[in-house]
């Protein structure tokens, strides 16, 4: 490994990149925007805020991720539905940057009974459909803060460079160590108060024509042992 310092190299983890082409897919495929999974009499998520309609931002089928995320994350349908409403702000209203947002839905939901007929609301910038295709696996390592955290004590110098360096990696991804924009901003579970940990960033204008505050970054945790605990917050500088 090149270029990793051999204190830190034990830090590494994996995590995917998403592979996508233009399109929609099966209700049931891992996808940004388009169609999302619904149950049979489950409706599209409307904002409590608003009422309007939310945008799909991500959905993750857990049981195709690719190994070993396959079965961490839990079992079924994993979705993300976010209110992008100029009018009312609701991002602002509700203060979407933080987890537990009201103008954000986090939830699995299961594969069992028939997949009900989708009614596809009017949504005002309704993004492009992205089917994720595939994954390509590399190595993340986590920012200064999180190494320190980890007992790894770096000199003021190799903090310095470590800071030059790609890690933790920025842009969408499944897995690996979240790009903090500004410091370490996990949630606590609401059931256990245990941290709750990283299972995908999406980041400002990657997949999604979107963007968090002035370029900011976004992460969706997910407690380790409640696994319908689940949380999606951003940062910006
Ligand atoms: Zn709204
Ligand atoms: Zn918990």
């Amino acid at each position: 490994m090149k270029d990793i310092p051999s204190n830190i190299q034990p830090l590494a983890r994996k995590a995917w990149i998403p592979i996508v082409e233009e399109g929609d897919g099966e209700p049931a495929a891992s996808k940004f925007s388009g169609t999302p999974f619904l149950a049979e009499g489950q409706t599209w998520p409307a904002c409590p805020n608003c009422g309007k309609p939310m945008q799909l931002f991500l959905q993750l089928n857990l049981d195709k991720l690719p190994d070993p995320a396959r079965g961490e994350f839990g079992k079924g349908i994993l979705q993300m539905f976010y209110c992008t409403s100029a009018n009312p702000l609701c991002e602002d209203q509700c203060e979407a940057y933080f987890p537990f947002a009201k103008s954000a839905l986090l939830r699995i939901i299961q594969l069992t009974g028939n997949a009900g007929r989708i009614e596809i609301p009017e949504i005002e910038g309704r993004f492009p459909p992205k089917l994720i295709t595939g994954w390509k696996e590399v190595d993340d390592y986590p920012n200064y803060e999180e190494i320190e955290e980890q007992g790894v004590e770096l000199t003021e110098e190799e903090s310095d460079e470590w800071s030059e360096q790609e890690f933790p990696r920025a842009g969408d991804k499944l897995g690996g160590w979240p790009h903090w924009v500004q410091g370490v901003e996990y949630p606590d579970c609401p059931t256990c108060g245990e941290r709750m940990r990283l299972v995908f960033q999406i980041d400002s204008e990657d997949n999604l024509p979107y963007m968090f505050g002035d370029v900011g970054c976004g992460h969706i945790t997910q407690c380790r042992t409640h696994k319908d605990q689940l949380a999606f917050g951003w940062a910006c500088s």
